[in-house]
């Protein structure tokens, strides 16, 4: 038996991503079985967007070493304290009470996770995200979030957008992450990954262009 299909299209990805851009495998949809398959192949670090079907399959695979899990999707406060449990990463962090909220109960759970702050740089009614100029604003009182470790912006490219004017987005994005001395930028999708590497990204978030369609 050759590679599953996804564990092939694992490696074509990663012959193609960049070397500052890293792969995270949004599992969300798909079982844990897949998630197997990929993580024999060599990936480690996994994206889910909602806790109880992240829990489920994290339970599953138990019995695999040193998994990276990410929490991608919109992050409900009631929701904080278990997925500061069950992840190392939170992409979706979105305004600065939310922060504000993850700070402190980190701190009452004796954890410092990394955070992406959620940045909306295009009205799009579909998505959370902080405008830039709210980012600014806020940035000083942020960055005193004593339990957050800040490590960069994530964002999404809104629906209908040509190739060229994502790039510019995704440089947009990339310029206010280092205006604010933020190393890391989550950005790009299955749809369009290309141009955010191109555009400086460091993790790709890549689900249905991995894993194949849901089941
Ligand atoms: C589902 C999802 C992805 C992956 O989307 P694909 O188009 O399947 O690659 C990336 N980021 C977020 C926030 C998602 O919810």
């Amino acid at each position: 038996m050759g590679p599953s299909p996804a564990a092939a299209r694992l490696q074509a990805l990663n012959e193609q991503l960049p070397a500052h851009t890293r792969l995270l495998a949004v599992s969300k949809g798909h079982p844990a079985s897949s998630i197997r398959a990929l993580a024999q192949a060599g990936q480690r670090s996994f994206g889910e967007s909602r806790l109880q079907e992240a829990m489920a399959k994290q339970q599953e695979l138990a019995d695999l070493d040193g998994l990276d899990w990410h929490f991608i999707g919109r992050l409900q406060a009631n929701k904080v304290r278990p997925v500061l449990k069950q992840f190392s990463a939170i992409h979706s962090v979105d305004s600065l009470a939310l922060a504000e909220r993850v700070s402190r109960i980190a701190g009452e759970e004796g954890l410092r996770p990394a955070v992406f702050l959620q940045v909306k740089l295009r009205p799009d009614p579909n998505k959370g995200g902080l405008s830039a100029d709210a980012l600014e604003q806020e940035w000083p009182r942020l960055q005193q979030l004593p339990n957050l470790r800040i490590v960069g912006l994530m964002t999404m490219a809104p629906l209908g957008l040509e190739a060229p004017q994502r790039q510019v987005l995704f440089a947009e994005c990339s310029a206010l992450a280092q205006r604010l001395g933020l190393e890391e930028l989550s950005m790009g999708m299955s749809g369009d990954w290309p141009e955010a590497a191109a555009a400086g990204s460091t993790w790709v978030r890549v689900g249905s262009a991995l894993f194949g369609p849901k089941p």
